[in-house]
């Protein structure tokens, strides 16, 4: 069975290494470079790179040597530490990246480290344990239930604050309105355990170029060539075409941004109800920022990772919550030594993420958490970069914006990625995706 891969993000790298390892022939097709949104590159590169991701720079200030520093699309961190779908996927497939992880503390009116200590778990977890079982049973229920709604009805002290944080970190939305209980709930024990985030030694790109080793290695290939268009025939996918080149595939998965594959396969031949729900699917949007900093500067916060709540401002879900992390370090790999970057980001919607106004606004949100964090840390940054996104995940998972599944409505045609209705979201759902792929495929595998 020949399976034809469109995009190598982690996605197509992920759902690539699986069906190799069951025995596919498989061809991946890059457009771009390897690792998709989830990619390194130096910082010179950045500015061409980010183009092609749906992302622009709002500020920066790039005047000294950036020699030495390896950066990601924007900020990055996997969520669900080592119990989320990447690290797993690595095992299964017998890779081994180290990875630094951390747990989370909170930008306040003093810094708080971890945000939750041992007694506050004692206090909370009973709680969240008594919410998870009761309700398991009505899980389909829970997922219409908002947690904005949970908040009302059980949200007190520590666990309130806890509700209002971590469902939107897990999703990138600050509406809490729109976030569905019972899709962040599981997601949230992930958070409560020890090292809720995580960053690989050596950068993100560690990630996908191993994963693409593993897939060569196993006779796969990847080409380096944009797919123009899928061949659809009497509701069957049946190949791909790069320029006037026609190839033939027993299966055609596409990885881009599912509100794109209407760019690359004919919307006539799919039904008018699937192409408007696709087209209608929204992703979420982020402000990124890199400041370059000396390590001396930065305390004891060296491959830590701190959140922050900016309430009543004037965004959608009218609270911003972001994060602060020191995981790029040269004690990873990723900077000269005895230099940090600085990663953070800032929650908006893909709309608010277009308007310039709106993210110098965030921006200064995310200046104010830094100085809480590292009061007069202004002086000391050696470079920075600002860029807002439109496109981090590729749909938001909120109660108003159901996910597709992996199968289309075409015969032999699949979707993959963050865009589809798999575990967790970002990265990990991009990986996990894979795992859907493979059990919808399970009666061609071989045996
Ligand atoms: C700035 C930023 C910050 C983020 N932060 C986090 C985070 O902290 N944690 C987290 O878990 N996730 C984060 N994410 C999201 C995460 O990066 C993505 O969810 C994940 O990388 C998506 O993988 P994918 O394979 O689904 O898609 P992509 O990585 O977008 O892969 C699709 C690939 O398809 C290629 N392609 C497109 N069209 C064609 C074509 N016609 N022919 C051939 N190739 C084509 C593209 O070049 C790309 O490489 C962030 C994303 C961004 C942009």
């Amino acid at each position: 069975m020949r399976a034809c891969i469109i995009g190598a993000g982690l996605g197509g790298l992920a759902t690539a290494s699986l069906l190799v390892k069951n025995g596919w022939e498989v061809v991946l097709y890059e457009r771009e470079r390897i690792g998709g949104r989830a990619l390194s590159c130096s910082p010179d590169e950045y500015e061409n790179l980010i183009k092609k991701f749906e992302m622009k720079i709002i500020s920066k200030n790039l005047d000294t040597s950036l020699k030495g520093y390896k950066i990601d699309l924007g900020f990055h961190l996997l969520g669900g530490g080592k119990k989320g779908a990447c690290v797993r996927l690595l095992k299964k497939l017998g890779i081994n990246i180290d990875f630094v992880g951390s747990r989370l503390g909170l930008i306040g009116d003093k810094i708080d480290y971890p945000i939750l200590k041992a007694k506050d778990k004692l206090k909370i977890l009973p709680r969240i344990l008594q919410l998870l079982t009761t309700r398991k049973s009505k899980i389909e229920e829970m997922k219409k239930i908002s947690i904005e709604e949970m908040i009302e009805r059980y949200g007190k002290g520590k666990l309130k604050l806890i509700l209002e944080l971590f469902p939107r970190l897990i999703t990138t939305v600050n509406d809490l309105s729109k976030i569905s209980a019972g899709e962040t709930f599981f997601a949230q024990r992930e958070l409560l355990g020890g090292h809720p985030v995580i960053y690989p030694y050596d950068g993100l790109e560690s990630i996908s170029k191993s994963i693409a080793n593993y897939i060569i290695n196993n006779g796969g290939k990847i080409i380096y060539k944009k797919v123009d268009k899928i061949i659809i025939e009497d509701g069957v996918a049946k190949g791909i075409k790069i320029g006037k080149e026609e190839r033939e595939y027993d299966l055609i998965i596409s990885t881009i941004p599912v509100q794109h594959i209407f760019s690359v396969a004919d919307e006539r031949e799919f039904p008018d109800e699937w192409v408007n729900y696709i087209k209608k699917l929204k992703p979420t949007g982020s402000l990124v920022s890199y400041h370059a900093i000396d390590i001396d500067r930065i305390g004891n916060a060296l491959n830590k990772s701190f959140v922050f709540i900016e309430r009543d401002v004037d965004f959608e879900g009218n609270d911003v919550v972001g994060m602060v992390d020191f995981k790029m370090n040269y004690t990873l790999g990723i900077a000269p030594k005895k230099k940090c970057i600085i990663q953070s980001y800032a929650i908006c919607s893909p709309e608010e993420a277009k308007n310039r106004k709106k993210m110098l606004e965030l921006k200064d949100i995310i200046d104010k958490n830094l100085e809480r964090l590292l009061p007069n840390y202004e002086k000391y940054v050696e470079w920075s970069i600002y860029s807002s996104i439109w496109h981090l995940d590729g749909v938001a998972k909120t109660i108003d914006c159901i996910k597709p599944n992996v199968n289309t409505p075409i015969k032999n045609l699949y979707i993959a990625g963050d865009c589809v209705s798999s575990k967790g979201v970002g990265m990990n759902c991009a990986v996990d995706s894979a795992n859907l792929i493979i059990t919808s495929l399970s009666s061609l595998l071989s045996p």
